[in-house]
């Protein structure tokens, strides 16, 4: 099936569920067109609170010219280590838009060289994505899609970007459910994100790189590390590499640290240690993942011959 036919299709079922909000897990079940805001914050349109090229994202996505990032308002999640607490849950400072001007944003990043369209936080604005995207691909928008989430995904609404989105690139960030009660609002979250990833990848597959080393299509996956929590890394490094591939695209991040409302957990109340973050490299190596971030591969790499001196 040529997947762009279905799109009209596509846009009217994810703005369908608009009017009973049931994008992601948390089915709040609010009328969205009508005013009403759930968990996300976020109503009938899109919220930009900053868009601009970005150098600070995994290598196959910068390039030469960057990320064309759009960062959203509001979030499905509720993390207390949130970094940006302003933009994600109080959904200060930005812009509502409709489809036609956040297709006008999306073909400004394009024409500013940008090689592709990063829609950050994007779970709560799927219907809002996709019916822009129509009007920028009419427009000549032609650079692939990033869906750049935190994993807490419906199966079913991921289903509605087949064909739209052509790199996703989820955190999963808890293997256990305490973990993410406590630390994100979110007791399902595992499930949530393992079902994710499985469906991301089905859609698009291992991350295919074009002959610049420019990301083209497929999937990353970012884990942070979190302080004590090299378990659940363990955990969730030994899922990626068993039930969705060893050639996975993997940034393990070591750049934890305490901020927003993380004092009252005082386990979390420190920075990543060295030691922490090479047991994380350790258990991908020992997991047999096969594409490591560079940054990652390359400390991975000194560790193993350090290892054998
Ligand atoms: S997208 Fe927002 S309103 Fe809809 S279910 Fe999720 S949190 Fe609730």
């Amino acid at each position: 099936m040529d997947k762009s036919l279905d799109l009209e299709g596509k846009i009217k079922a994810a703005h369908d569920h608009l009017r009973s909000c049931v994008l992601c897990p948390r089915n709040c079940g609010v009328d969205r067109l009508n005013g009403e805001t759930g968990y996300c914050k976020t109503g009938k349109y899109a919220v930009i609170a900053s868009y601009g090229p970005h150098f600070g994202e995994e290598q196959p996505l910068v390039g030469k010219n960057g990320s064309g990032t759009i960062f959203f308002g509001g979030c499905n999640l509720s993390c207390r280590f949130c970094q940006n607490y302003d933009i994600s849950h109080e959904v200060r400072n930005g812009r509502e838009v409709d489809q036609s001007t956040l297709a006008t944003v999306m073909l400004e990043l394009q024409g500013q060289g940008c090689h592709n369209i990063n829609f950050v936080t994007p779970t709560h604005v799927v219907p809002q994505i996709l019916g822009a995207y129509r009007h920028a691909r009419d427009r000549g928008l032609d650079v692939p899609l990033v869906y750049n989430c935190g994993g807490y995904e419906k199966t079913e609404t991921l289903k509605l970007l087949d064909g739209v989105i052509s790199i996703y690139m989820p955190d999963f960030k808890f293997w256990d459910e305490t973990s993410s009660t406590s630390y994100s609002d979110a007791p399902n979250y595992p499930a949530h994100a393992r079902d994710a990833l499985r469906e991301m990848h089905r859609q698009v597959g291992d991350l295919r790189l074009n002959s610049r080393g420019i990301a083209e299509q497929g999937l990353l996956v970012r884990h942070l590390i979190m302080p004590n929590g090299i378990k659940e890394s363990d955990k969730i490094i030994e899922f990626i590499a068993t039930e969705i591939s060893r050639q996975t695209y993997l940034n393990l991040m070591d750049q934890y640290r305490p901020c927003g409302t993380i004092n009252d957990f005082p386990e979390l109340n420190r920075s990543l240690t060295k030691e922490e973050y090479q047991a994380a490299l350790q258990s991908a190596h020992t997991h047999n993942m096969q594409r490591l971030d560079s940054n990652d591969f390359r400390l991975l790499l000194k560790r193993l011959i350090n290892l054998d001196d």
